[in-house]
């Protein structure tokens, strides 16, 4: 029996129980992650329904089965290990709804675009600065992603999520803990959806305002190689790009991960490297740069990209 198979075993479960999901077994991260790295998740799940979700976590939690949520792939380093247990991702939950004149409630597995888009629909301001944050609503919320347009924070007044006993959690911003990527949004609850505060505008006024960031990064960052974007943050007061290419570590390669020669906070993968690239080249130049600029400047970077599964 392989391990997807024994863990779904484990879960008591088969697949006419959860007639509203998708369930792969021994999945390949690689196949929901941006940099297209990344072993076998033992069992990936994607619940199309709230109960279907919430019946995977009482399974989960009754057996003892790990849980990892994972929203657009767009900020994880899944290890060539792969991850162990379930993988929830809630990309099927995914409804954008007006419920006031300047309120929209998104759930946590609409894509980023699809939510600049409605809102646009809807003539609300406010949530342009996604077009630069590729991923789902409820990755972003708990990375509080954001570019020089706004983040999170500035827009979400609610979080729901549920805890692994399947209890409904809902939470004011202020209970969030936002801040410069990041926030206290407990890492064993799955977000399901929230709330944003917006104001009106005329759809030109959002679309200039789109255009500007999308013309600010065209110029600035990578193209046409596996990303994650930023791999670190930026340390206060400077630029983790500033301080890598300043430790002379643009191009440095590992296998098949590199510093990109275009902006050195992006760490990327090389497509056409042979062999292909493995998350381990990446993991080790991640540290090989850490220590680099470690070194030169005492200055320790930290990550933004979130490392998950096992070597
Ligand atoms: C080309 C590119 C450009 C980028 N530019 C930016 C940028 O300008 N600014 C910025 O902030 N980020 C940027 N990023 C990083 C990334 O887009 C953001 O961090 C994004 O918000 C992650 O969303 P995701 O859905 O892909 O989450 P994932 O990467 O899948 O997950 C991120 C974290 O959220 C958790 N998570 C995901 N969904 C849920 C859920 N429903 N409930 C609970 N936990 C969950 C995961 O466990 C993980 O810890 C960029 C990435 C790329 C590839």
């Amino acid at each position: 029996m392989g391990r997807g198979a024994a863990v779904l075993d484990r879960l008591g479960l088969s697949e006419a129980d959860l007639p509203d999901t998708q369930l792969r077994l021994d999945e390949p991260m690689a196949r929901h992650t941006t940099n297209r790295l990344g072993g076998p998740a033992d069992v990936f799940a994607r619940p199309g329904t709230r109960d279907d979700l919430a019946a995977l976590l009482a399974a989960a939690h009754a057996a003892g089965v790990p849980v990892t949520f994972v929203g657009g792939g767009t900020n994880l380093l899944v290890r060539d290990g792969g991850i162990r247990g379930l993988v929830v991702n809630l990309a099927r939950l995914r409804a954008v709804e007006r419920t006031g004149p300047a309120a929209v409630h998104a759930e946590a597995g609409a894509s980023t675009g699809r939510v600049l888009a409605r809102c646009r629909a809807f003539g609300l301001s406010g949530v342009e600065f996604l077009a630069g944050v590729p991923g789902t609503m409820g990755g972003g919320v708990v990375m509080n992603a954001g570019t020089f347009l706004g983040e999170f924070k500035d827009v979400v007044v609610r979080v729901t999520s549920l805890t692994r006993a399947g209890e409904v959690r809902t939470r004011p911003a202020e209970a969030c803990g936002f801040r410069y990527r990041a926030s206290d949004l407990p890492a064993d609850e799955v977000v399901v959806s929230m709330d944003l505060a917006l104001r009106p505008a005329p759809a030109e006024v959002i679309d200039a305002a789109v255009e500007r960031l999308r013309a600010h990064r065209r110029a600035r960052e990578p193209h046409g190689v596996p990303n994650n974007g930023s791999t670190f943050k930026n340390p206060p007061g400077d630029y983790a790009g500033r301080l890598i290419e300043a430790a002379g570590l643009k191009g440095l390669r590992i296998g098949g991960a590199v510093v990109s020669p275009v902006h050195a906070n992006w760490l990327v993968v090389d497509p056409k490297a042979d062999p292909p690239c493995r998350a381990a080249d990446l993991v080790a130049l991640i540290e090989r740069v850490r220590a680099a600029v470690a070194e030169r400047f005492g200055v320790r970077l930290e990550l933004e990209v979130r490392i998950l599964g096992e070597p």
